[in-house]
């Protein structure tokens, strides 16, 4: 077990980097029920999607190197990556050359979700996003790789 964040905090430089350390957690609570989740656009050595999820603390984290899939039929590789604070779901901004990551984050999406079903094999996940909106399942293939793709549209109920 490592303790939580610490693989976030290890990769990077504080004292060069403007991404949040992670030591302010927000106690406030959100005016909804529903955790937050956010898509960040981040034009790293390679573009690729960071999809976050509120959750247990943290912020759950998959590299989308294709994007999130906005429509049904599509399948994208989804890599898990290390769990990140959650003042990071407010982040945008460009993390300095030489950095960990560096490059130009941007909000791409942002919302909040509920969980129909949420273990280490499968997530199933209600998307109440401003792009992301419908059910969207998570399938855990092998190693750090996920399946995601989206199930059902905007009116309808996902099925677990
Ligand atoms: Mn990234």
């Amino acid at each position: 077990m490592t303790l939580p964040l610490e693989e976030y905090r290890r990769k990077r430089d504080f004292g060069q980097t403007p991404e949040p350390n992670g030591t302010a957690q927000p106690t406030a609570t959100t005016p909804t029920d529903f955790p937050r989740f956010v898509i960040q656009e981040h034009h790293a050595r390679r573009l690729h999607w960071d999809f976050r999820l509120e959750r247990d603390g943290v912020l759950k984290s998959w590299a989308v190197p294709k994007g999130v899939p906005l429509e049904r039929g599509v399948r994208r590789l989804a890599v898990q990556v290390e769990d990140h604070p959650l003042s990071y779901i407010d982040f945008q901004g460009t993390i300095p050359t030489g950095n960990y990551g560096a490059g130009l984050v941007e909000i791409w999406d942002s919302g909040h979700y509920g969980v129909v079903h949420y273990d280490d094999r499968k997530i199933t996940l209600a998307m109440l996003g401003g792009k992301m909106r419908g059910g969207y399942e998570l399938i855990h293939t092998d190693q750090q790789n996920w399946l995601l793709f989206k199930i059902s549209d905007d009116t309808e109920q996902p099925q677990s």
